[in-house]
């Protein structure tokens, strides 16, 4: 029940623990089982049988394990979404300049410089 396997969810490509979600209110539970009591298990089993594991982003529960190949591939996706570059066109030399903009600023140490101007130019 208390599962901390880390999952992926298809729709946002958020990677993470998933969230159980219960169907139905804890307020109509209640009243069911105080006014009527055959009702009131009823519905509490149908809102435990009905629990699911939802996004934590988004609530959707078009979640997979982040160990099945379907995970893989969406985090294998999402990775190369997130490192490649925001704009493809922008040239090597146009970045060693941003980084060195950054250096200037103290954002980046002489060290990250060289080492990201080596890896631009490389
Ligand atoms: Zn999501």
């Amino acid at each position: 029940m208390f599962e901390t396997k880390t999952i992926v969810c298809t729709r946002c490509e958020q990677t993470g623990t998933a969230k159980t979600r219960t169907k139905g209110n804890f307020l109509i539970e209640l009243i069911l089982w105080l006014c009527f009591f055959v009702p009131g298990i009823i519905y509490s089993i149908w809102r435990i049988s009905s629990r699911e594991k939802v996004c934590r982003n988004c609530g959707s529960t078009e979640i997979v394990p982040a160990d099945s190949p379907a995970g893989k591939k969406i985090l294998a996706r999402a990775h190369i979404g997130a490192t490649a570059p925001i704009e493809p066109a922008k040239n090597a030399a146009t970045q060693v300049a941003e980084l060195f903009k950054l250096k200037e600023q103290g954002a980046i140490t002489e060290d990250e410089f060289k080492a990201h101007k080596a890896k631009l130019l490389s």
